[in-house]
Order: structure tokens, then C-alpha cells, then sequence
């Protein structure tokens, strides 16, 4: 019997780059998956993810809209019977000096990176508890929150933001058998990576591309950027029976780039 089997998890973000690496990692281990993201061709993913055998549906879904998330979670109600693990991943990222910041992005971000995540939460959780079978919540935070980079404050703010509201959910559910945990990926080899190696590159000076990631890669005592399935390997530990135990926390998956 496979690890996941018979379990369904959500996934927002769950069609590229970190999100889909872990919709993978689960689809293998026998979840029914249910992938909520923003692009409208996001149902190619689900076929993707049926390849490994389970069986997938992908919503076209904005985690900033309250009906958009209900229609996430009722899609997780109608095609497999409800949701055990709710994976809040989806996030946007932009990087500008102080002075160029636009109050349009810094609410972009927030809306996105926190209030998603709490939107998700919420609705996953509401589930949980009326299905009486407990779940599992997993939140996407950044290295950015533990030590905030320079040009992204809003970005920063937001993944503080999502450790925050991961450990005051976590004492509301502690005694109905859900959990809540954080995850602080690294520098992760990702669309989202490609963005910040040229726009930091252009701000922190005249680097070529790939040059940038390549400098902070030198800093990652493991020496080598992250991939997708690194960071899957954590969140299915903490969707896991061997988790049961574990809530609130916020761990990082970095090669050890911040170690507190
Ligand atoms: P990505 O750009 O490859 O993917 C982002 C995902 O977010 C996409 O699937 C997209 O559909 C989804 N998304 C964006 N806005 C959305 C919205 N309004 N509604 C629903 N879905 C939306 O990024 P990634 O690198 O895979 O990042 C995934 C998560 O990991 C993000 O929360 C990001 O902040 C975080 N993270 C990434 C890194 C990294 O180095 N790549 C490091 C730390 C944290």
C-alpha cells in the first residue's frame, strides 16, 4: 500500500515549479490530487499527474478570491470525498528599490503570499473539522521569513506574515487532530528563480544571467541550489503519520543557507 493512499491533497501553485514537483511526489505515493492555480491551462498539470497513476483534477483558481477557494475545496468535496492535506504554495514574487515599490505590488503580494494562504486555510480547515478525520496544513513560506532580503520588503512581510498566521492557527486546531506547519524553501531552481537571478542582477549590480544565483549558490553550504523535489521530500514528511506530533513550526529546506 502506497504512503498516501486513499488521502487527497490539495495543492495551490500545484501546476509548476515547487508546487508541481510536490502534487508529484504525492500523485506518486497514491494521493488523489487536487491542483488549484492560477494559469487557465493549469489542467495539463493534472494530466501530468495522472501519469503516475492516481488520479488528478486541476481548477483554474485565484487564492486572493473567497469563491475561487470555496470552488477549490468543493472540487476536493465532489471528485474525492473531501481534503486530508492542504498545501497553501501558491506565490508571487516582485523585487524593486523602496522608491520604486508600487502599493499596487506590495498589495499584490500580500494578497497573494498571506491572505491565499489564510483563505486556504480557513476553508481547508472548516472541512477538516466537519469531516471529524483531523488533516494536515502546509504552509509556504521563504527563507525571506526568517532574514529579509534587500528590494523585496513586501515579499519579506508576506512570508513573515504566512509563519504568523501558521502558528495561531495551529493553536486553534491543536486538539482536533489538524496540524499546521510552515515551510522556508531556499533558492529553489524555479520560473520564480529565473526572475529573481535577472532582477537582482540588475539592481545588485551588472551580473549576467545566471551569475547572480551562481554567487549566492557559493553561500548554501551544501553548494548547490534546491530543487522541487527537495523541498516535496519535507512537506510529505509533514503530511505523514510520522508528523503526527509536529505543529506549528516553520522549517527551512535551504542546503542549510539559514541555520536558525
Ligand atoms: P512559480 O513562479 O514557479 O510558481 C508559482 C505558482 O503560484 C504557480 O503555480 C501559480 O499558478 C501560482 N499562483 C500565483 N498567483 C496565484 C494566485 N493568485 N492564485 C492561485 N495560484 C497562484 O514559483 P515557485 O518557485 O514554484 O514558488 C512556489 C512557492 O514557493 C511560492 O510561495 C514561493 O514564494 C515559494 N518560494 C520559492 C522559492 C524559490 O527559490 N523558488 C524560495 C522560497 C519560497
Amino acid at each position: 500500500m502506497k504512503r498516501f493512499e486513499g488521502k487527497t491533497v490539495v495543492v495551490t501553485g500545484g501546476n509548476k515549479g515547487i508546487g508541481l514537483a510536490v502534487a508529484e511526489r504525492f500523485a506518486r505515493e497514491g494521493a488523489n490530487i487536487v491542483v488549484g492555480a492560477i494559469e487557465t491551462d493549469c489542467d495539463k498539470a493534472a494530466e501530468q499527474l495522472k501519469q503516475h497513476g492516481g488520479r488528478a483534477v486541476a481548477i483554474v483558481c485565484d487564492v486572493t478570491r473567497k469563491p475561487d477557494v470555496v470552488a477549490l475545496y468543493d472540487a476536493a468535496d465532489l471528485h474525492f470525498g473531501g481534503v486530508d492535506v492542504s498545501i497553501q504554495n501558491a506565490g508571487i514574487i516582485t523585487i524593486a528599490k523602496i522608491e520604486d515599490l508600487t502599493e499596487k505590488d506590495w498589495d499584490a503580494t500580500i494578497a497573494v503570499n498571506t491572505k491565499g494562504v489564510f483563505l486556504c486555510c480557513q476553508e481547508a480547515i472548516v472541512r477538516m473539522r466537519k469531516s471529524g478525520k483531523g488533516g494536515r496544513l502546509i504552509n509556504t513560506a521563504s527563507g525571506q521569513a526568517r532574514d529579509g532580503f534587500i528590494f523585496t520588503p513586501h515579499y519579506a512581510a508576506s512570508k513573515f506574515g504566512v509563519v504568523g498566521l501558521t502558528q495561531s492557527l495551529a493553536k486553534e486546531v491543536a486538539q482536533e487532530n489538524i496540524t499546521v506547519n510552515a515551510i522556508c524553501p531556499g533558492i529553489i531552481n524555479t520560473d520564480m528563480w529565473d526572475y529573481n537571478d535577472r532582477v537582482w542582477g540588475k539592481l545588485l549590480g551588472d551580473y549576467r544571467p545566471g551569475e547572480l544565483m551562481a554567487s549566492w549558490v557559493e553561500n548554501i553550504p551544501m553548494k548547490r541550489a534546491g530543487t522541487g523535489e527537495d523541498v516535496a521530500g519535507l512537506v510529505a514528511f509533514l503530511a505523514s503519520d510520522d508528523a503526527t506530533y509536529i505543529t506549528g513550526q516553520t522549517i527551512n529546506v535551504d542546503g542549510g543557507l539559514i541555520m536558525s
